[in-house]
């Protein structure tokens, strides 16, 4: 079959013709109609500094798919071949105390589609039966595709009681604008959002953002008073992974305020913990999405009326990958999506 396989140990990703991966009895064989491309596959083109620590050369990247289910093992009960599904891209142990409880998003030892094994870029992909999760035909089937950072940003947004608060969003990628409608929706009453790139800040205009700032030339400060707010941000969703957005997040939120933390930190961040302790801030690290229940949600809210559409600005065909990555890593998209439907 066909892949996108970081077959070598440098910059860049390489469609070749692989085997169609194989299944275990718990598994299910899905071959793959459309794929996001995730600021992960652009660590892993790029072989920076955790691609070359994390990616074994001859892995088949991406993790968020859609796709219909080709074949299932033989202990599979509840999917069938030619079901339309996506799936949770973290594999859990199932064995570790949180894995037991219940709370599987919170497994020590997750494995990554694409990242720890082979992954979705490609025609079929293997997952345990316990990852798929059933698409509902009146949502559009793209968003299928992106349901892994929706998922990132639904369980940010809803990682707090948002209902009449002031909320800061730091970082427009394709995360932080998916984030916006969210918060609306969970009943936000202003939803800022900062970035550096004005192509993603106009994105998240258009996603809903109350008010935007490109903090590299205007005050944060002034647009909070503009709004009529005068003791901060109540709710902070951190996007950027960023040490400047997470420091500006920090002095610009209430005492008493709450940060969820999803950005992945790209270095010393510097944060005035003072603040932190005499503003009482309440932080939480976030990772992945909850199993089931954040797929769950995002679907009800998109079944309610919510549209996240706006944040897919472009479309190719696998053989195109090219493009894909050029205009990932230009910074100028919202998401990108690969259709592997021809083949
Ligand atoms: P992205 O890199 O596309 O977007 C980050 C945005 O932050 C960029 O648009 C950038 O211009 C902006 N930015 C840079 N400096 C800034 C500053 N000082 N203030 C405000 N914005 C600034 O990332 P994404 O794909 O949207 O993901 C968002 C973050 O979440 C990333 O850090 C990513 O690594 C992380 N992530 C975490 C998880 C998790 O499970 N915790 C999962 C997926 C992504
Ligand atoms: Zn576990």
């Amino acid at each position: 079959m066909k892949a996108l396989v970081k077959s070598k140990a440098e910059e860049g990703i390489w469609l070749q013709d692989v085997p169609v991966p194989t299944y275990g009895i718990d598994d299910v064989l899905i071959k793959v109609l459309k794929t996001g491309i995730c600021g992960t596959d652009v660590h892993i083109y790029n072989w920076d500094a955790w691609a070359q620590k994390t990616i074994k050369p001859g892995t088949v990247a991406g993790h968020e798919f859609v796709g219909r289910i080709a074949a299932v093992g033989g202990n599979v009960r509840d999917h069938k071949v030619g079901d339309l599904v996506s799936a949770e891209g973290h594999i859990v142990c199932g064995h570790c105390r949180n894995c037991h409880a219940g709370r599987r998003h919170l497994c020590a030892n997750t494995l990554g589609v694409g990242v720890n094994r082979d992954g979705a870029f490609a025609e079929y992909v293997v997952v345990p039966a316990l990852n798929v999760w059933h698409c509902d035909d009146k949502v559009p089937l793209e968003l299928y595709a992106i349901y892994d950072p929706m998922g990132n940003a639904a369980h940010t947004a809803l990682s707090y009681d948002l209902v009449g608060e002031d909320v800061l969003i730091t970082g427009a990628g394709p995360i932080g604008v998916g984030a916006v409608p969210m918060a609306l929706k969970a009943g936000a009453r202003y939803v800022v959002v900062t970035d550096v790139n004005e192509y993603r800040l106009d994105l998240a205009k258009k996603m809903g953002a109350t008010a935007v700032v490109n903090v590299a030339k205007e005050d944060l400060k002034k647009t909070m008073s503009d709004l009529g707010m005068s003791e901060g941000f109540d709710v902070g969703l951190e996007m950027s992974g960023n040490p400047g957005g997470l420091r500006q997040m920090i002095s610009a939120m209430a005492h008493g305020g709450k940060i969820a933390m999803l950005g992945i930190q790209s270095g010393e961040t510097g944060v005035d913990w003072d603040a932190v302790v005499f503003k009482g801030l309440n932080l939480r690290g976030i990772y992945g999405r909850m199993f089931g229940e954040t797929w769950y949600k995002l679907t009800s809210m998109i079944q309610s009326g919510m549209d996240i559409q706006p944040v897919i600005t472009h479309r190719y065909s696998y053989k195109d990958f090219q493009k894909g990555f050029d205009v990932m890593r230009s910074g100028n998209s919202g998401k990108v999506i690969l259709d592997w439907s021809e083949l």
